[in-house]
């Protein structure tokens, strides 16, 4: 079955708000939705997120909570942390944060006082607001310093973030961030966390799909502790999950609960675990490879249509596009991408000469066009699609942009999206 889905008693309870959904079901089947940390959840995930679950207060973990009833919770519970635990080969899973925010929050909580020194990649440089960036709690509960990439290469330089280490004696350092298309060195990370007496996070959100697909190198052996969200590559509910050794496994799910939030969702921990159990499929491994093979032929694409990427390119799901040799500023291009039903992201680029609300690029990537089916052989059509937006949005040339709308159309129609169908 594709669309429409049936939501029966929600189209008899609330058609104004079912009328709503049915009109999202329609965008996300109709479009090329190239923001790097979205994706289709599967049917299942979808599911397990609408069950009765969610009717349960469960505060505590499994085996000591706080009500009782809890003969199905805590064995749903248990499920998705010795998933999380065998996929990601951790000694420790905590699924409760809500979201990959709290679980940041939650680790500070857990390793710093407030006050206390910590640091991160700076929000303009691909980093991300929790990692102690001036306007997030993060960065005024805490004093964040920031490292960013190098304007020539656009690369972390290690010899500044460690001189910066040293200086700041940060107590936890984050390594990760929300636009960076290089892989991540945590061995690099983890030398320079140990030189200065740190506790060493890596925030995984972005790539955790990636990471539990083989496609990304993992931090395992080298992080204190792993934070993901659930909903990007990893294709599961929206959700997070922290990882770490043994040894720092009451202090996070001590900050967890009840340092920072009360009863778990159990419905999303119940979607985790189904998500956990899809990654674990050799088929999520083809995904996983497939989602980095398509970023890098749209990225050799693009480089070919003469677009400036970041970097020089891609090695995971994303690629930062600096507009600036197009003359064209990433809000108005990602605007007319928008109507030409090619969904991104307006972005700053480091360094970025303009403001963060009218930024220099945008940011695209591959996980949601890989979950439809769409394979390399795609990808110059999509460089195409994209080159003709931003070339139109530059001309405010309105036609072009509604002929590419039904060209994109017409493919995604032929790539049915998970979730969407059943
Ligand atoms: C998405 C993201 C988060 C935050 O996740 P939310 O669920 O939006 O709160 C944290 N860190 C990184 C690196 C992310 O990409």
């Amino acid at each position: 079955m594709t669309l429409p889905l049936s939501h029966p008693a929600l189209t008899a309870t609330d058609p104004e708000l079912a009328a709503l959904v049915a009109a999202e079901e329609q965008l996300q089947a109709d479009t090329l939705r190239l923001i790097p940390s979205e994706n289709y959840a599967s049917r299942a995930v979808l599911e397990a997120s609408g069950t009765v679950l969610q009717n349960k207060y469960s505060e505590g973990y499994p085996g000591r909570r706080y009500y009782e009833g809890q003969q199905n919770i805590d064995q749903v519970e248990r499920l998705a942390v010795a998933r999380a635990m065998a996929l990601f080969g951790v000694e420790h899973a905590n699924v409760q944060p809500y979201s990959g925010s709290p679980a940041n929050l939650a680790v500070y909580l857990a390793f710093a006082e407030p006050g206390e020194t910590v640091m991160g990649m700076a929000l303009p440089m691909g980093g991300h607001l929790t990692h102690g960036w001036g306007v997030s709690a993060t960065g005024t509960w805490f004093r964040g310093v920031q490292y960013g990439v190098r304007q020539d290469t656009g690369l972390v330089d290690f010899d500044e973030v460690r001189e910066l280490a040293l200086k700041e004696r940060p107590k936890v350092i984050f390594c990760g961030g929300t636009a960076l298309p290089r892989t991540i060195d945590f061995a690099a990370f983890a030398e320079i966390a140990r030189e200065c007496g740190a506790v060493l996070v890596a925030d995984v959100a972005h790539i955790a799909g990636l990471i539990a697909g083989g496609a990304h190198p993992s931090p395992v052996p080298h992080a204190d502790v792993i934070s993901t969200t659930t909903h990007k590559t990893l294709r599961g509910p929206r959700g997070a999950m922290l990882m770490s050794r043994e040894e720092h496994a009451k202090a996070i799910d001590k900050a967890v609960f009840p340092g920072l939030q009360g009863g778990p969702h159990n419905q999303t921990t119940a979607a985790i675990a189904v998500a956990l159990h899809e990654a674990a499929q050799p088929s999520f491994r083809d995904y996983a490879q497939s989602v980095v093979a398509n970023a890098r032929a749209l990225a050799d694409e693009l480089l070919a249509r003469g677009f400036d990427l970041v970097s020089g390119g891609t090695d995971n799901h994303l690629i930062l596009m600096d507009l600036t040799p197009k003359e064209v500023p990433g809000k108005v291009a990602a605007k007319a991408l928008d109507r030409a039903g090619i969904v991104v992201n307006y972005n700053t680029v480091p360094y970025d000469p303009r403001k963060p609300f009218d930024p220099s690029g945008i940011r695209i990537g591959t996980p949601s066009l890989t979950s439809r089916g769409l394979g390399t052989e795609h990808m110059a059509a999509v460089a195409e699609w994209i080159d003709r937006g931003v070339t139109a949005a530059g001309a405010g040339d309105e036609e072009t942009l509604t002929t590419v709308r039904a060209e994109v159309a017409e493919l995604m129609a032929a790539y049915p999206a998970p979730g969407l169908t059943i």
